[in-house]
């Protein structure tokens, strides 16, 4: 028995670090899972592990998101987890964000997940059961950066809370991630930053970052039936550094 056997599950980024954890840990609990992303190279990499399916998506598109979602029902009947866990970071500070810069932040990490839960909620409702999890960061929280990345991640955070308040009705849940520095590809830029990095690793009470499937483990519960009653949370899996 695995813990989502016969759920149907998107995840978005589901390509690389994170999503890829997730699409691996979900397929081996008995979940079909498309794993959406926009790097074409790295999904045909993931469609090679057994019960995942990649599709492309840019979830910054309107029109994207009606084509996946449509085919996903057309091929497996429904939609039961949404994972909005695509996103870009960038290191620009305020004095170097561009207009542009804060537009293109926004639309993937922010107004991707708010199309995510507008298409995948609308089936949801017809089979009267949802569950959807997203993928913000410790930086939404604590004061760690004055910049669109935050600011993006800030925007989900408040997106999440307010679907959850008028999804609850239909018994669709929405929950929130907040992980701390987790070692991606997405970080492995800032990891040859090695002196930021060991600072990182020094604030953190648990002396050393995160790993991916340490992330997927806690979306897995939330994104199960175990987490029946769990609506509008916001978990941060960060070692303890919003903690201190
Ligand atoms: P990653 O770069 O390994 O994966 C991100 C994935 O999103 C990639 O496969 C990429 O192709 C995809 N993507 C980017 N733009 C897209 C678009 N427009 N449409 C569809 N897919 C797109 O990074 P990761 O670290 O696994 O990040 C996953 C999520 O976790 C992101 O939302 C990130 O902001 C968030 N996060 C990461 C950390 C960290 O330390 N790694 C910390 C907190 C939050």
């Amino acid at each position: 028995m695995g813990r989502l056997d016969n759920k149907i599950a998107i995840i978005t980024g589901g390509a690389s670090g994170m999503g890829a954890a997730m699409a691996k840990l979900f397929a081996e609990e008995g979940a079909t899972v498309i794993a959406a992303d926009i790097n074409e190279e790295n999904l045909a990499k993931i469609s090679e592990l057994e019960h995942v399916e990649g599709m492309k998506l840019d979830v910054s598109s309107d029109e994207n998101w009606s084509e996946v979602t449509k085919a996903v029902i057309d091929k497996y009947g429904c939609i039961d987890i949404l994972i909005n866990n695509a996103g870009i970071s960038s290191e620009k500070g305020p004095d170097q964000i561009s207009q542009a810069d804060w537009t293109i932040m926004h639309n993937i990490n922010a107004f991707g997940p708010f199309l995510g839960i507008k298409h995948a909620s609308n089936y949801m409702k017809i089979a009267g059961k949802g569950s959807i999890v997203n993928t913000s960061s410790y930086t939404a929280i604590i004061g760690a950066g004055m910049n669109a990345y935050t600011a993006s991640k800030g925007s989900l955070r408040a997106i999440a809370r307010a679907a959850a308040a008028e999804l609850g009705a239909f018994n669709i849940r929405v929950n929130t991630v907040f992980p701390g520095v987790i070692e991606t590809p997405m970080t492995a830029k800032l990891s040859e930053a090695k002196e930021a990095m060991d600072m990182l690793v020094q604030a953190t009470p648990m002396g050393r970052l995160g790993q991916p499937e340490e992330v997927a483990n806690a979306i897995l519960f939330l994104a199960s039936d175990e987490a029946s009653y769990i609506t509008g949370a916001e978990l941060v899996i960060d070692g303890g550094y919003s903690a201190r």
